[in-house]
C-alpha cells in the first residue's frame, strides 16, 4: 500500500499541523479531515526517494547559483560542479 502525506490546511492538532503520513489502499478516497481532531486536511505530494532534475537543470547553473554538486560513487562523493570542498565529508565545520 502506498503512503500518503497529509497536512492541515490551517490550525489542526499536534498530529496534523506538521503533516502526517498514512498508508492507504490506492483505491481509498483521499482523507478530508484529520482522523484525530477533524480539522480540514489536504494531501501533500509525497516525497520521493528518486530526484530527477528538470530538463533545464544543469550543474553549471547550480554552480552559478552558489551550489556545489556532488556525485555519489562507491568511493565516496565526487565534486562535479561548484566552489565547495572537493571532499565535503572531511570539511564540514564542527564535525570531527
Ligand atoms: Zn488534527
Amino acid at each position: 500500500m502506498p503512503t500518503y502525506e497529509y497536512i492541515a490546511d490551517e490550525g489542526g492538532c499536534e498530529y496534523c499541523s506538521q503533516g502526517f503520513e498514512i498508508r492507504q489502499n490506492i483505491r481509498e478516497r483521499a482523507l478530508k479531515e484529520c482522523p484525530k481532531c477533524g480539522a480540514a486536511i489536504r494531501k501533500v505530494l509525497s516525497t520521493c526517494n528518486h530526484y530527477s532534475p528538470s530538463p533545464s537543470f544543469s550543474y553549471d547553473r547550480a554552480a552559478d547559483a552558489g551550489f556545489t554538486a556532488y556525485e555519489r560513487s562507491p568511493k565516496g562523493l565526487k565534486k562535479i560542479a561548484g566552489d565547495g570542498p572537493a571532499d565535503p565529508s572531511t570539511s564540514i565545520e564542527g564535525l570531527p
